[in-house]
């Protein structure tokens, strides 16, 4: 069973903004990166502090081009790319030893 960190919960998933969502596949549909994994995998995965498991795929997380088309396409204004970015900042952090 993976293990839920509760740093994450607590730095990310407290501020990730995704409660609106309703998992309808618009944006991974409409994503230039066809990765399948943006950006729903990513919402389930933080709001359930699998850390690990985004780590396993953050590829996805840097390869995202913060072009807001799964935004536009969003049907509950979901701030995609801002939720990557906070990803991102996480990462950069405690996984990547940088400052920011
Ligand atoms: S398009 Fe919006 S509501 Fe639909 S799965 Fe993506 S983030 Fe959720
Ligand atoms: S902002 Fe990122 S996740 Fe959204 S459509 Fe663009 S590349 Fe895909």
């Amino acid at each position: 069973m993976a293990k839920v960190n509760r740093k994450f919960i607590d730095e990310v998933g407290s501020r990730f903004n995704a409660s609106a969502c309703m998992s309808c596949g618009a944006c991974t549909a409409i994503c230039p990166m066809e990765t399948g994994m943006l950006p729903r995998m990513l919402f389930r995965f933080t709001m359930l502090g699998q850390d690990g498991k985004i780590r396993e795929n953050e590829d996805t997380i840097f390869s995202c081009l913060l072009c807001r088309m799964c935004e536009v396409n969003c049907p509950a204004e979901v701030p995609i790319a801002e939720n990557v970015r906070l990803l991102r900042g996480y990462f950069d952090v405690h996984v990547f030893d940088l400052a920011r």
